[in-house]
């Protein structure tokens, strides 16, 4: 299996992991923007926003939910954070596994 984000996941590559449950798992950005930047996936492989299923609504809520778990971990959730789905080129997806980028801890610039 090539997918990076498929093998953090089964730990056949190394990842600051910060959470995990049975669905979903929170990785340190190996690159990261911001001095809070953390990749929130699910561990089922989905490629993209563009491939989510009704029967997947709830997996997604996971996502939400640990997002809001760990701006309270990190300490920003008062200050504030962002949370993006890059999907496909334009937008500069490079990991075709379903990510959601928490990024914070600092003043962050709008487009
Ligand atoms: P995308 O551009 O697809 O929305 O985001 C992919 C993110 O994954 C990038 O921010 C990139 O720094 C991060 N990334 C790429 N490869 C790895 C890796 O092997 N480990 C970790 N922890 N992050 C990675
Ligand atoms: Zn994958």
């Amino acid at each position: 299996m090539d997918c990076i984000f498929c093998q953090i996941v089964n730990k056949k590559r190394k990842a600051e992991i910060i959470f995990e449950n049975n669905k979903v798992m929170v990785f340190e950005d190996i690159k990261p923007i911001a001095p809070v930047h953390l990749l929130i996936v699910p561990k089922e492989h989905i490629a993209s926003i563009n491939d989510i299923t009704s029967d997947q609504k709830e997996l997604i809520g996971e996502l939400f939910l640990a997002a809001k778990k760990m701006a309270g971990k990190k300490k920003i959730k008062q200050s504030g954070y962002r949370l993006i789905f890059n999907i496909g080129p334009d937008a500069g997806q490079t990991v075709d596994h379903l990510h959601l980028h928490l990024i914070g801890g600092k003043k962050l610039l709008w487009a």
